[in-house]
């Protein structure tokens, strides 16, 4: 569908004059406002739809306007002054017979008072309350009116607008574009009827300019026919667009895999432990996708601790057993090096070369390294960002597995594929992206609905909880006291410095500072510190010497978010925990209670709390499981910033709710499929509708 841009010499484009002007008669400064607003084209003013209504179908008489509500009403003004206490403002008093209403302007134009002039009748909207002097409105909206004029006949229409354009010119722009584009159905009438919803034109219709006998609660609240219409078209834009993209990079070949089993089954004898139900039910998904000609695209989910990794290498040996290459990407140097040592304990002894490659290391090195790789000699290898340098060159790569995917940017990704597919001669690599943050299941749904997702819903046997302690810093004193008796007692603990999200350069010295402090505080521990600034030796040397359990106390800023395995390290102590999100503050804590010792995560706070602050800590005070509370993270803040780097590209969504609208969804899904598969002009028909040919879904 979007396949124009894509070809490698494509015609220059033509001089915009001599196109079709997206927004006709419409001028430039307006159009940069719409566009603000999404609305780039003149289909996008149809899909414009209302935030809310007003009604102004139904005059309330004076005598019988109750407080609370939002009123249409009229009246003859009887007097109108500039008062100048408390403040400066225009008071005015209006009577309809059958009582008197007080109009108060705190900011007010000089033609506001002619118009307001005694002897005028006004029509006004607004919500009544009762001020010192009886019934009043502050700020209504008001017109010079005949007394005699027909009141609406429809519910008033309010959309979502920006500064400096008027809900007036957004209406006459809308209703144009309502009479001039063609709103014909672009959906297969026996999937409409077998949702129950109503046909485009009339929904469309209906949500501009609702009939006076509307079911306004239904309107208002969203759940009327013609607004599940539009959320349903929607969501299935989404999908379709998404699944469009699945299927094109499903289109491409990919090398076969195939299950072999020596070397997998080799590792799996020499694990120290038995892999769980979960590991073993996405363990058979992503073994049975490689085998498969086109590339895997499959997102492995679980919780912290859940051991994604392992999973990893095994799909990572399936790949060298076919005579492949395998890369793993972590993004950061720490996590990198951490998997680095894994793969090689694990794969190592099984006779596999594994490369390392990270911006750290020394330049002979990284050279005898890359000539691994390129000559084929490293079949895994192992880095960071540094993995998509120009420099590194694949012998044959069949598989890029990405860890903490969220943290990458489209861009990062998609470089390793093209790596894969030159040295595979255009067959392109198998991706398996690995998450710890877990997305609730219908963000999973609607976002990832270009991925296979698996998910890993259980913990290895044998973990004790993590026990979550709020301490208030006033009782800093017992924390210290328990750290101290904790290390004395041989176990091993995190101190995370507050995250200073205004500096890093603040951040850094509040790190130093407080490594400082506890290292005079506890002359009789060996404290260590590691943050984001340090040489990537030294934060080497650091995180080795806490593994092997020469460092007791580990002063941290939160680099050890994610993936950090010392399975010693008992007690967490997290400071400013009022500052930190609900995924960062799981991801800190699920760094302890990763062995046999009863852990403890304590989080230091700084009263007063704001209420979203009382909330977060509430939620990780009260959940151990990472699902959980994404789910709660969902309703706190919106999937925008729980998607993180991913929402740029996919389209949001404005209208659908996935707290509400699940069924819709669900729906939605299916009928993409359907439609994919069965009628493909339809589905063509009805994302030209919703995306005008915009390309925004995700291109990895
Ligand atoms: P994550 O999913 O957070 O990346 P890891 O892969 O780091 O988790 O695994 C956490 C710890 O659990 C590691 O020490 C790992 O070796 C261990 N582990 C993984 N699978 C199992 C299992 N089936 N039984 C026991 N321990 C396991
Ligand atoms: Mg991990």
């Amino acid at each position: 569908m979007a396949a124009e841009g894509r070809r490698p010499a494509a015609p220059p484009r033509r001089p915009a004059a001599a196109a079709k002007p997206a927004l006709p008669g419409i001028g430039g400064a307006t159009a940069d406002k719409l566009a603000k607003l999404g609305i780039r084209r003149r289909f996008d003013l149809v899909l414009h739809l209302p935030l809310r209504y007003d009604d102004e179908t139904r005059l309330c008489p004076l005598g019988e306007a109750l407080p609370g509500a939002e009123l249409l009403v009229q009246g003859e003004v009887i007097d109108c002054d500039i008062k100048y206490r408390p403040r400066r403002q225009l008071v005015c008093r209006i009577s309809d017979g059958s009582g008197e209403l007080t109009l108060r302007f705190l900011n007010f134009y000089g033609s506001q008072v002619k118009t307001l002039a005694v002897g005028n009748h006004v029509r006004v909207y607004g919500v009544l309350r009762i001020g010192h002097f009886g019934p009043e409105m502050v700020h209504p909206r008001y017109r010079v009116m005949d007394p005699g004029a027909a009141v609406a006949q429809a519910l008033t229409p309010v959309y979502p607008t920006t500064a400096g354009l008027g809900q007036d010119s957004l209406r006459r722009m809308i209703a144009r574009a309502l009479a001039d584009e063609p709103l014909g159905e672009t959906l297969p009438q026996a999937l409409l009827d077998g949702l129950g919803l109503p046909g485009f034109e009339s929904a469309v219709r209906l949500l501009h300019n609702p009939p006076p006998d509307v079911a306004q609660a239904a309107l208002q609240g969203r759940v009327h026919p013609a607004w599940r219409r539009m959320k349903f078209d929607e969501l299935l834009a989404q999908q379709l667009s998404m699944r469009v993209h699945y299927r094109r990079r499903r289109a491409a070949g990919a090398p076969v895999l195939a299950v072999r089993g020596q070397l997998v089954d080799a590792l799996l004898k020499r694990l120290p432990f038995r892999l769980t139900r979960a590991q073993n039910t996405v363990l058979a998904q992503i073994r049975d996708d490689l085998g498969q000609a086109h590339p895997m695209q499959r997102l492995l989910q679980g919780d912290v601790g859940s051991g994604k990794t392992v999973v990893a290498a095994l799909a990572a040996l399936q790949c060298v057993e076919n005579g492949y290459q395998a890369a793993v990407m972590a993004p950061t140097e720490i996590l990198a090096e951490q998997h680095y040592r894994k793969f090689a304990d694990w794969l190592e002894p099984l006779g596999i070369r594994v490369a390392w490659l990270s911006g750290g290391i020394k330049n002979s090195v990284k050279k005898q390294e890359l000539i691994n790789v390129s000559g084929g000699e490293a079949q895994v290898v192992v880095g960071t960002h540094a993995l998509f340098e120009d420099a590194v060159v694949f012998k044959r790569l069949g598989l890029a597995i990405i860890d903490e995917q969220h943290r990458f940017g489209v861009h990062q990704r998609l470089a390793l594929r093209q790596k894969g597919t030159q040295s595979t001669k255009g067959l392109q690599p198998h991706q398996l992206m690995m998450s710890a943050t877990p997305i609730p299941r219908t963000l999973a749904m609607s976002y990832y609905a270009d991925l296979d997702v698996s998910v890993i819903d259980e913990l290895p046997p044998g973990r004790t909880p993590v026990a979550t302690r709020l301490v208030s810093e006033e009782r800093r004193d017992e924390v210290i006291q328990r750290v101290r008796d904790a290390c004395i007692a041989g176990r091993q603990a995190y101190w995370v410095c507050p995250l200073i999200e205004e500096s890093e350069k603040l951040q850094l010295q509040t790190a130093l500072d407080t490594h400082a402090h506890l290292q005079q505080t506890f002359p009789e521990l060996r404290v260590g510190l590691v943050h984001g600034r340090m040489k990537v030796a030294e934060k080497q040397a650091v995180m080795a010497s806490f593994k092997a359990g020469d460092v007791q106390l580990l002063v941290a800023t939160t680099v050890i978010e994610v993936g950090v395995d010392v399975p010693n390290a008992s007690l967490m102590v997290i400071e400013h925990a009022e500052r930190m999100g609900l995924s960062q503050l799981h991801q800190l804590r699920g760094r302890v209670g990763r062995g046999a010792a009863e852990s403890t995560c304590v989080l230091l706070y700084q009263a007063p709390l704001s209420p979203l602050a009382k909330e977060r800590l509430k939620v990780i005070y009260e959940q151990t499981d990472g699902f959980e509370i994404a789910r709660q993270d969902l309703n706190l803040r919106g999937p925008g910033e729980l998607l993180g780097a991913r929402q740029s590209g996919v389209p949001m969504l404005r209208f659908a709710d996935l707290a509400v609208d699940l069924d819709l969804l669900d729906a939605a899904r299916d009928a993409a499929e359907h439609l994919l598969r069965e009628q493909p002009d339809s589905a063509k028909a009805h994302l030209a509708r919703w995306l005008g040919g915009r390309n925004e879904y995700l291109k990895v």
